[in-house]
């Protein structure tokens, strides 16, 4: 008997890229879900080899970094862009800056974004890139050298219509104002190359918020289609860096209690609330552990480690990296009885740990919807460059929280009409992988 097309392919990508299992993790996830939708013309899909171009990048740019320390010492990185897929707009995604980078984890973040992008339902393609550069304890002036550097050879693949990085973990405000000066110096043009610029230059309201009230504004939407709100709802967030502070920010606005956070090194238990105002003080200001935050704060208690999935909570939302909330976790946060799970970050739940909360009645929505925020205001970013204006607040706001409220629905349906209700997983890469894959078929094979 010949085998299914969905078998095919995935036997085929492990067989190419056997090591990278961050990347065979995501695409197993995706072909997974995609398997209702292929069968129904497999024998098309098959033909057209949808799924082995949609698997395998457009482009894949693999450089040398170097950049002098301040001891005088030359440092030499490893960097990555990828661009995956630009069937629907030009390859769109952050840069991540991080010793963990390599082209597995490049690529399964590249690979997440086309589908992300594909359900804004604005025209972006997929794409990511990153470089294994540790930005912590770095000076200033050290991070301009990397980043320089970075952009003097990147700046030769990009381009505003073409291909737009934006920030990622370790890549923020500093970082984009650094690149973008370097890629304006290069070319002798304003372009709105880099989206989450400063609003000085050509940045847009709301993109620093953007991934974490989006989360929000998306969970509002799970929990009132599902006759709840947030309303008085214990929350534990893991991660402090941007999507987890601004996820706390609009979770205490909808009336909800965060009770946790998280760094590399510990966590916080403070079941008072998290204390945002101190939270950034010691995060954003001083670039401090957390262990700042519990000298600073009576409430709270510091552990060591890894563990805000002890604790019981309504929703959990995994803020902070890939592959941080296991089996293990999942199993403790269903017997504390969590009601939704939303991820924040990318692919922060193990396939182990998404199928226990699908099978234990856990509404659970998958970072490529519930995360899509940012990216949506990045997009927004680069209608706003286009046209040489700047929205308002408000106006930049109300348009992020349509879009997630549109991307729930759009989940919802997908789910509901090629299989389970309420497998968000299942319609998130089905709502996606169709927008992608119609556009590629009218655009003919290459
Ligand atoms: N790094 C973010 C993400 O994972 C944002 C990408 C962007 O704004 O281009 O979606």
């Amino acid at each position: 008997m010949q085998m299914g097309y969905v078998d095919e392919v995935l036997q085929r990508v492990k067989s190419q890229n056997g090591e990278q299992k961050e990347f065979n993790q995501a695409v197993q996830e995706v072909l997974e879900s995609l398997r209702p939708v292929i069968e129904q013309d497999e024998a098309k899909y098959r033909k057209q080899a949808i799924l082995e171009r949609l698997t395998t990048p457009d482009r894949q740019l693999l450089f040398r970094v170097s950049w002098v320390d301040d001891q005088g010492q030359t440092q030499v990185n490893n960097a990555y862009r990828v661009q995956f897929n630009n069937a629907i707009g030009p390859y769109k995604g952050g840069l991540r800056l991080h010793p963990s980078v390599n082209l597995s984890i490049i690529k399964f973040l590249g690979f997440e974004q086309i589908f992300k992008n594909a359900l804004t339902g604005l025209p972006i393609g997929g794409g990511k890139g990153g470089c294994d550069f540790d930005p912590k304890g770095k000076s200033d002036r050290e991070i301009m050298a990397f980043c320089q550097s970075f952009m003097t050879e990147l700046a030769k693949y990009i381009g505003a219509d073409m291909d737009v990085p934006a920030g990622d973990i370790g890549t923020g405000a500093r970082e984009i104002g650094y690149l973008f000066g370097q890629y304006k110096r290069l070319k002798g043009v304003y372009e709105g190359v880099l989206t989450g610029k400063g609003l000085e230059f050509g940045g847009s309201l709301v993109r620093t918020e953007a991934t974490g009230y989006g989360l929000l504004y998306l969970v509002d939407a799970l929990l009132r289609d599902h006759e709840q709100t947030l309303k008085g709802k214990v929350i534990a967030v893991s991660g402090a860096g941007n999507v987890a502070i601004y996820a706390i920010k609009k979770a205490q606005e909808l009336g909800a209690k965060v009770v946790t956070c998280s760094d590399s090194t510990g966590w916080i238990y403070d079941p008072e609330g998290i204390d945002l105002e101190l939270l950034r003080e010691v995060k954003e200001v001083k670039r401090e552990r957390l262990t700042a935050y519990a000298e600073n704060r009576p409430s709270a208690q510091y552990h060591e480690g890894r563990g805000v999935w002890q604790v019981k909570v309504d929703v959990a939302l995994p803020c902070a990296t890939q592959n941080e909330l296991a089996l293990e976790d999942a199993k403790q946060l269903v017997a504390n009885g969590v009601l939704a799970v939303a991820e924040g970050a990318n692919m922060p739940t193990t396939l182990e740990a998404t199928k226990y909360f699908q099978e234990n009645g856990v509404l659970f929505v998958p970072g490529k919807a519930a995360n899509a925020g940012g990216v949506a205001v990045s997009a927004l970013e680069m209608s706003q460059n286009s046209e040489r204006l700047s929205w308002t607040f408000a106006e930049t706001d109300e348009k992020l929280k349509a879009i997630m409220e549109n991307i729930y629905y759009t989940i919802k349906d997908a789910a509901k009409e090629y299989g389970v209700a309420d497998d968000f997983v299942l319609g998130a890469n089905i709502a996606g992988f169709k927008k992608v894959a119609t556009a590629m078929q009218a655009q003919g094979v290459y």
